[in-house]
């Protein structure tokens, strides 16, 4: 674990009055439990604010922040003093696109490969998993990694063999797969198990499945249709936002999935849209919801009448929902893409209803295509004040940013080339869309194509280095400072949001995170490493880290 040596008892022992003193001495507020409180003091606490603060101390009263630095806050008996002893701190990362309810719902006590940066790793982490999950039950990594991760530069790419698989975790079967659609591995207790379907999935010597995607398919099937009760998914939701929450990421727009069909040709990115979003909602009935998430739904009618979109537009409430849960807008998809797809009549459908609407774009003709039919929608029924996105946008130019700007959209810029970028395919254009003023924001799009964890998006944002170690986005750079910013303070806006997410200012919600390191300051190579020590989430300690 990297850091400075505190630890954890110096980092949460500090008592109250030790480090306020009598600044504190001010009546209580007898009608709140002492908890209630938290103060931390001797950090650097990059506020966000539009100055750029750097304050020191920061206290939390009722889940927003009550003061910074000056004057100090009214404390009262058992309010909780954290002394960070100049550790760095930063607001809550919100991750304005990403696909943390498929995670939630992924088959087996899943665990992220994304950080793994060799094989060795990849064992450790599965071996890791392997003792903290009963015996015979199934580990799994389904999306989120790339195998490019997992070997160095020179060597050839691969997934880990079903004897490496097996040295770390003999008595739990394994399956780890890539992406969609593979490819993907199993180990000796996952190569029995897909054997007995019927017909078996195949599964080579050395632990890989298949030949082609259709065995990937029907091994994610099988694992679904064996695996997941309700219960089994709200499991798996909760250990989604917990992983988010040790990355620093507090709060989730969702995106959606692809709509299930139950066979074979789902990959890891489908999931019903009508129900995945239901064990979040129990956790979050418990009080168990440890981060907060937004919702967007998401829609491919590929016939003008736009059957799913009319219903949901017509069943659904926009921004409904509480500072933990609320619904978001319609996306990532509005409609089938290509050419005949009903594209601007969806997007005519979703303007009329005042709607929030979001697009994906790989594509020069995606980009255009979607800017293009916002453009026909905002003839019928402006669209300037409902923040209208598009996402990814590798490629686009500043003549269309412009475009999008005077419909008074925005761009969400992810760092997924990180994993598989080349120099052909890369972006996105950071630096052109920082500088054009565009609003724009950072995301993951994770845990399908790319991975959560906002510092490796960072670090391709800031150096254009992929994960083989290759410059792929030469010129399209932006600064540490610019790259956070993305991540927090301007992603408060595509929640319509920002007055009370996004930075460390008196009044908003009270999230932040204490890092392991210092981001500002640590090596290129030591951003992918920064994790939190602490979160905090409307006040509450939602994760603190073993150090
Ligand atoms: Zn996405």
């Amino acid at each position: 674990m990297p850091g400075d040596g505190l630890s954890r008892r110096e980092l949460f022992g500090a008592a109250l009055g030790a480090a306020f003193g009598a600044a504190l001495r001010t009546p209580v507020d007898a009608q709140r439990a002492p908890s209630d409180e938290l103060i931390l003091v001797n950090g650097r606490i990059h506020t966000m604010d539009a100055r750029n603060t750097v304050a020191r101390s920061v206290s939390i009263r009722n889940g927003r922040f009550a003061t910074l630095d000056g004057v100090a806050p009214a404390a009262r008996p058992g309010a909780r003093v954290i002394d960070l002893r100049g550790r760095t701190v930063v607001p809550g990362i919100i991750d304005n696109h990403n696909h943390v309810v498929l995670m939630g719902n992924r088959p087996g006590h899943h665990v992220p490969l994304e950080n793994a940066s060799s094989i060795a790793d990849v064992q450790e982490t599965v071996a890791a998993r392997a003792k903290a999950v009963p015996r015979g039950a199934w580990i799994t990594t389904i999306g989120g990694f790339h195998r490019n991760q997992f070997v160095p530069p020179d060597a050839t790419p691969r997934l880990p063999t079903l004897a490496e698989l097996d040295a770390a975790a003999r008595d739990n079967p394994v399956y780890i797969s890539e992406s969609f659609m593979g490819p993907s591995t199993t180990n000796s207790a996952g190569k029995a198990f897909f054997g007995r379907q019927t017909p078996a999935v195949a599964v080579g010597d050395d632990g890989s499945i298949g030949p082609g995607p259709q065995a990937t398919g029907r091994a994610t099937l099988a694992l679904r249709q064996t695996l997941l009760t309700f219960d089994e998914r709200k499991r798996g939701a909760s250990e989604a936002m917990t992983y988010g929450l040790g990355l620093g990421v507090t709060t989730h727009l969702d995106q959606g999935a692809f709509q299930r069909t139950n066979t074979a040709s789902d990959g890891a990115a489908h999931e019903d849209n009508y129900t995945m979003h239901l064990p979040f909602l129990a956790l979050r009935d418990e009080g168990k919801l440890p981060a907060r998430l937004r919702i967007n739904f998401l829609h491919q009618d590929a016939t003008p009448d736009l059957p799913t979109l009319t219903d949901r537009l017509r069943h659904s409430f926009r921004f409904f929902g509480d500072d933990m849960v609320r619904t978001g807008g319609i996306g990532e998809f509005i409609a089938g893409l290509g050419p005949n797809a009903p594209f601007s009549e969806a997007a005519k459908l979703v303007a009329r209803a005042g709607w929030r609407a979001e697009v994906h774009s790989l594509t020069p003709t995606d980009f255009q295509q979607e800017i293009a039919g916002y453009e026909a929608a905002h003839g019928e029924s402006p669209i300037t004040g409902l923040r209208w996105v598009v996402a990814h946008v590798p490629f686009i130019t500043e003549p269309w940013l412009n475009r999008l700007r005077a419909l008074g959209g925005g761009v969400s810029l992810t760092g997924w080339r990180y994993l598989a970028g080349t120099p052909e395919q890369n972006g996105p254009p950071f630096r052109t869309i920082v500088n054009n003023g565009i609003h724009a924001g950072l995301s993951s799009d994770g845990m399908q194509i790319a991975p959560m964890n906002p510092w490796l998006h960072m670090y391709y944002a800031t150096t254009g280095v992929n994960a083989r170690q290759r410059l792929v986005n030469d010129g399209q750079q932006i600064t540490r400072e610019q790259a956070l910013k993305l991540y927090t303070a301007d992603n408060g806006w595509f929640l319509r949001e920002e007055r009370d997410l996004g930075t460390i200012e008196v009044g908003k919600l009270a999230d932040l995170v204490v890092l392991s390191d210092d981001y500002f300051a640590v090596p290129d190579e030591r951003l992918k490493k920064i994790r939190s020590v602490l979160t905090v989430v409307g006040g509450r300690i939602v994760h603190e880290a073993a150090i």
